[in-house]
């Protein structure tokens, strides 16, 4: 008999677990995953998907008023909500069978139920006891709620996804991109919202002109921004609830949705039992190659809390099945990592903020535009859209990409593959545009902001 059942036993479905899975198997490793809840993950479940589809959704508000600039007579409007998460989660199931089906064809075997690590090489699930050289934890983050009185009133992104209905008002707290996105998902639905935020200004780490173009925008729109505030409780009322902030100002709503952290999946996990270190925040601790300190368990995804982005994910899964069973070690290069907000307008960028790119380089140049799109020039909408490249002076080379406007995580990833082949800005400068598009802008940025 084989000392091990398993060449890989992955733990968590998502979008690294699956990838590692997929590819290993397809090594020709005998590969088992498990999954307590549903084949996707996070991304696909409660995640980027529906959340982009919500996006979609909420956003043909502002496409009808638009319309009317162009001529169209657009009659009554109204949103069926129920009708809206019913298509939703039809398309989710149906996203669900595709992974199963991929999985299935890569030869993995899918169990179903809650996985724990007994020691380095077994993996107990449904009172079985699996043995496995490798073990791969990809169990991904979870939202949580800070200890605050009432807390347990409050919603996070997970609920929020099955509402039964849609909230006439709604308080989000959280500054980071999934609050913010909630925010004008809700906003576009027709939904009073406030956002609140402990900080001077929302999306920390995001490049300062991109979070001042946004919170204007948003502002403009309606959606009441909170910064500086803080819930320090929340009570039930007759029609929903009752947050009170710092300094004594109350905000009521129909509902009130925290977007404040994810914890790493790792606790009840047996990991420390199988000498696999966690951080002070939980997260597994691993080298480049995703390895734990436990050298046949490798961790990727949300749980490590490197980047928690699905493509970082994947590709730290796949990184992990080509080290194990290709013979080919692979790390990933984290610095150019390309990220979209979907916050309406959107948000695209890759590459160093102005703040960042000061601390790491002598001297940087800026580039800078604002202009109102040409779509807006028929409507009565005041929505501007903001680029900006951050250049390393001594070197000319593009360090940092930023865009708020319609499609800016589009217009971003082809600009990533720029800044991955280390494009320097007069390359920029000879690329030839495509007019009109607003993106042509990027290779249009001739005046260097003055110094500041
Ligand atoms: P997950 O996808 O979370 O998968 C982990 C899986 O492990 C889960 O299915 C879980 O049920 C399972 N599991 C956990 N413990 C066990 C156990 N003991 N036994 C069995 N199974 C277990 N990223 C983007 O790139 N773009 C976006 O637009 C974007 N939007 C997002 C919006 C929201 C609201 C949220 C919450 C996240 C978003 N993300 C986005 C982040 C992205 O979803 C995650 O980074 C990604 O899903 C992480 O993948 P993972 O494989 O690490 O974990």
């Amino acid at each position: 008999m084989d000392k091990y059942d398993y060449d890989l036993f992955t733990i968590g479905a998502g979008s690294g677990g699956v990838r590692a899975s997929r590819v290993a198997a397809s090594y020709g490793a005998k590969v088992a995953i498990a999954e307590e809840r549903k084949l996707g993950g996070t991304c696909v479940n409660v995640g980027c998907i529906p959340k982009k589809l919500l996006v979609y959704a909420s956003h043909f508000r502002e496409d009808f008023e638009d319309a009317v600039g162009f001529g169209w007579a657009v009659g009554e409007r109204s949103i069926d909500w129920g009708k809206l998460i019913a298509n939703k989660d039809a398309e989710i199931e149906r996203l669900n069978r595709v992974y199963r089906s991929l999985l299935e064809k890569a030869g993995a075997e899918i169990i179903h139920g809650h996985a724990c690590v007994l020691d380095p090489h077994t993996v107990e699930i449904n009172q079985k006891r699996n043995r496995a050289k490798y073990i791969l934890v990809a169990t991904g983050s979870w939202p949580t709620l800070p200890p605050i009185p009432g807390s347990e009133h409050a919603i996070t992104s997970n609920e929020a996804f099955y509402l039964p209905n849609l909230p006439k008002s709604i308080v989000i707290v959280g500054g980071g991109y999934i609050g913010v996105e909630f925010a004008g998902i809700f906003h576009g639905m027709g939904t009073q919202v406030a956002l609140v935020h402990r900080g001077s200004l929302f999306l920390t780490g995001f490049d300062q002109d991109v979070r001042e173009t946004l919170a204007n925008e948003m502002q403009k729109k309606g959606i009441d921004l909170r910064f500086d505030s803080q819930v320090e409780k929340i009570e039930k009322t007759k029609s929903g609830v009752r947050a009170t902030l710092t300094g004594g100002i109350s905000l009521e709503a129909e509902e009130i949705m925290f977007a404040t952290g994810r914890q790493p999946n790792t606790r009840g996990l047996g990991l420390e039992e199988a000498e696999v270190k966690l951080n002070e925040k939980g997260a597994v601790v691993v080298d480049e190659y995703s390895c734990t300190t436990a050298p046949n368990i490798y961790a990727v995804g949300d749980c490590t809390n490197r980047r928690n982005l699905t493509p970082v994910a994947i590709a730290e899964g796949r990184a992990v099945a080509e080290t194990l069973f290709n013979n080919n070690p692979m790390k990933l290069d984290y610095t150019n990592v390309p990220s979209a907000v979907f916050s309406q307008p959107s948000i695209g960028t890759v590459g160093l903020s102005e703040t960042q790119a000061r601390e790491r380089y002598a001297a940087i140049e800026v580039y800078r535009t604002v202009f109102r799109p040409l779509k807006h020039t028929l409507t009565e909408r005041d929505e501007m859209i903001m680029m900006k490249l951050v250049v390393d002076r001594a070197t000319g080379r593009v360090v940092g990409c930023h865009m708020v406007g319609p499609e800016a995580g589009e217009v971003i990833q082809g600009l990533a593959v720029a800044l991955t082949c280390g494009a320097t800005k007069a390359q920029f400068d000879a690329t030839i545009g495509i007019h009109p598009t607003a993106a042509e802008e990027f290779v249009m940025m001739h005046e260097k902001m003055a110094d500041r």
